[in-house]
């Protein structure tokens, strides 16, 4: 049996300026590690064939399977706010496309394949630490209910890359709805080529927002659908505690998913101005900015799209500003919408908001763990504070607050238990926190061990769940185990 991959390309069949043809780099001696079963069956994809030699081949770029039609997506981007008129896929190639379970079409692109015309002076290649960080953070998003990227597989290549010492080298198997980013149509829009743009978004209109076809200003709406999920988006990496890391334009996905894991991190204890990657000197990408920076982002999107507005420049910038506009409020209402779930609120009434802003507040004097305080805060509906109180550096502080949180969720109907349900199903008790996955790469790279990394995953595929068993992999980092900082590894 040979596996099979029900491709059905449509990217590659857009004009030549899109991408370059190029088959991923034979690898030596590819072995899996890891594949998500769940995930091959929802593609249409036989996991028992692709656990074979024949599969774990595919997987490492060292066969092509039948039907693929593979390729480097051509991008541009602004990176920490300056344009690089060329980027592209540099380590990725796109086998191609297949229709899912549910009639998706998603991209099956592997990373780490080798090199392509984009690669400038990189090597085309992945390290395993980082490709098991992308497998552990993404798969964790998902199950999370954010809209991501997904994790089909990770081989090891049985070569080394070199870094800044040699590491195994690895590939990740991405799932995407799509590959296409704000950089994608950054490429064409620098180089004025208006056409191509219209190629572009009628292409992503038909595949990501099928239902804007037969708007009456269909390029209008796609800018408008596209700031709406984001908006979306970025208030649910807030109510988490997600920090992406790298929100250059380039990494900016048009159907709204989370794209390009590198130094991203959870927080642990909740401070607004978290910022972990080691690139990210300034700040640019703290925690609490990337709402500002989506809509930056945005903005550059816009630009792209400006010609097909209106041949009038000055009325086209004004259409598109009525657009962006919106982005603030509809990232505000996700965002407040969510929090009020997290602190068990079912109705809406004058001063809620200030009353969970205080919360955050004494969270943040108090380096309070932000994933354990809304965790524990489900559980002190139905039973007292205690577990609560305990992650404020001044319990105190969680009581004033408290008494004030008491008597307000008093005025709603809804019973403790109730309460406490809701509560749990949006605020996980565990998610990837950076020491654990710190931990688990280095078993992985220096022991070949993937023990840890398989107990990891499979924890966080339950999130919301208590999974007493695993209580420990909810505990925050202990003084000595804190990472400061996180790296891309490219
Ligand atoms: P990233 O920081 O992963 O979003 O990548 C930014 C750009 O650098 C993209 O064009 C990548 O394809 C490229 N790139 C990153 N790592 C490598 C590598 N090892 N070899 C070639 N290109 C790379
Ligand atoms: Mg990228």
């Amino acid at each position: 049996m040979t596996v099979h991959f029900p491709f059905q390309n449509s990217y590659s069949a857009l004009p030549d300026s899109f991408f370059a043809r190029v088959a991923p780099t034979p690898v030596a001696a590819p072995r899996l590690i890891k594949l998500n079963r769940p995930l091959a069956l929802q593609l249409g994809l036989d996991p028992d064939l692709l656990e074979t030699p024949e599969g774990a081949a595919i997987l490492a770029g060292k066969t092509v399977p039948d039907g693929a039609d593979p390729i480097a997506m051509a991008y541009a981007g602004h990176q920490f706010g300056h344009f690089v008129p060329q980027l592209g896929d540099g380590r990725a190639i796109l086998l191609g496309e297949v229709i899912d379970k549910d009639g998706v079409r998603r991209d099956i692109q592997l990373k780490g394949s080798g090199p392509t015309p984009f690669s400038r002076r990189g090597d085309g290649r992945a390290a395993l630490g980082p490709v098991l960080r992308e497998y552990i953070v993404s798969e964790a998003m998902f199950a999370l209910g954010i809209p991501t990227t997904r994790s089909l597989a990770a081989v090891v290549t049985g070569e080394h890359v070199m870094r800044e010492t040699a590491l195994p080298g690895a590939v990740l198997t991405r799932v995407a709805s799509s590959h296409i980013r704000v950089g994608t149509f950054q490429f064409f829009a620098a180089r004025r080529d208006t056409e191509a743009v219209r190629r572009l978004a009628d292409h992503v209109i038909v595949r990501h927002y099928p239902e804007l076809r037969n708007a009456e200003r269909p390029y209008h709406a796609l800018l408008a659908g596209v700031v709406a999920r984001q908006a979306d988006l970025v208030a649910r990496w807030l109510l988490v505690g997600f920090i992406h890391g790298v929100m250059n334009t380039d990494n900016s996905s048009i159907s709204g998913e989370t794209i390009d894991y590198g130094p991203c991190a959870f927080m642990d204890a909740y401070n607004p101005s978290q910022v972990f990657s080691s690139i990210d000197e300034m700040g640019r990408y703290a925690y609490a900015n990337q709402p500002r920076i989506a809509l930056w982002n945005l903005t550059r999107l816009a630009e792209c799209l400006l010609p097909l507005f209106s041949d009038e420049q000055e009325k086209a910038v004004a259409e598109a500003q009525d657009i962006l506009g919106a982005f603030s409020d509809q990232f505000s209402a996700a965002y407040q919408a969510g929090l009020r779930r997290k602190v068990g609120l079912f109705t809406e009434r004058d001063g809620d908001e200030a009353l969970i802003q205080d919360l955050l507040d004494a969270m943040a004097k108090n380096q309070a763990d932000f994933t354990l305080t809304f965790r524990k805060l489900g559980d002190a509906a139905v039973d007292d504070s205690a577990d609560a109180r305990a992650q404020f550096m001044e319990p105190a502080a969680f009581d004033e607050w408290a008494g004030r949180w008491r008597a307000r969720i008093a005025l709603e109907p809804q019973g403790a238990s109730e309460r406490q349900a809701a509560m749990h199903a949006v605020n996980p008790m565990f998610i990837p926190r950076n020491h654990r996955v710190e931990a688990v790469i280095q078993t992985a790279v220096d022991d070949d061990n993937y023990a840890p990394f398989e107990e990891l995953v499979k924890v966080l595929a339950k999130p919301f769940d208590d999974q007493p068993e695993y209580a420990a992999y909810a505990d925050p980092p202990l003084p000595d185990q804190r990472v400061l900082q996180t790296f891309c590894g490219t």
